[in-house]
């Protein structure tokens, strides 16, 4: 229980910003604090309040003001000066904090009507609960409860790479030009993808996974 006065961080919530970059430039940048500290302080004339706010962001956009830049089956009306500006509003830094960047293209009819299944939710959920239990186990008596809260001393503890992971981890490095947060947060990530496969080891497999997802063009 947290004493009066004192932030309770247990409380998590998902943020989803739609339409990321048609948000005020200034308010997605004061977004990378709470993003950092997990509350939120809000100061004014008759005084300064602290809120609570340990959130995952997720957040959507399109590749262009259209919406089609990219799209194999129509054109593109933005202008490359257009398609630029847009794609610089949102900052390296804040790109930065956000762990995986997927880009979803448009789905075919013909996979939509494939009758032949996937994997089911059911499925997938006993991976997600698979990999919560093992990080339960792993920071128990902590106050950790997900691997991305690990600190630095815990990632050296569970991230440890193997010799092929530490090449390409060094490769990424130089290529990527990854910050000391940004390699923070590939390692984090890497133990949750092997949690998920159910590894005990970070494998460079699973790196490699995740260097997919960094931004390519943000440190
Ligand atoms: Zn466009």
């Amino acid at each position: 229980m947290p004493r009066p006065g004192e932030i309770s961080l247990a409380h998590r919530g998902v943020l989803f910003l739609d339409e990321l970059p048609e948000f005020d430039a200034r308010a997605l940048e004061v977004l990378r604090q709470p993003l950092e500290d997990k509350v939120v302080t809000i100061s004014r004339a008759s005084g300064t309040l602290t809120f609570p706010a340990n959130v995952m962001l997720i957040a959507a956009m399109n590749p262009c003001p259209c919406g089609f830049h990219g799209d194999p089956t129509k054109d593109c009306t933005c202008a490359p000066s257009a398609i630029a500006r847009y794609q610089k509003r949102l900052s390296g830094p804040l790109l930065d904090r956000i762990d995986i960047h997927l880009t979803v293209p448009r789905v075919e009819y013909e996979k939509l009507a494939d009758t032949r299944l996937g994997e089911s939710s059911a499925t997938v959920r006993a991976r997600v609960v698979g990999a919560r239990a093992r990080q339960t186990a792993r920071f128990a008596g902590t106050g950790i409860v997900t691997n991305a809260e690990m600190g630095p001393s815990q990632v050296r503890d569970h991230c440890a790479l193997d010799a092929a992971g530490e090449g390409l981890m060094r490769a990424a490095m130089r290529q990527l030009q990854l910050s000391a947060r940004g390699y923070h947060r590939v390692l984090k990530l890497s133990r949750t993808i092997a949690d998920l496969a159910g590894a005990d080891r970070v494998s460079a497999a699973h790196l490699a996974e995740v260097l997919q997802y960094r931004p390519q063009d943000a440190g």
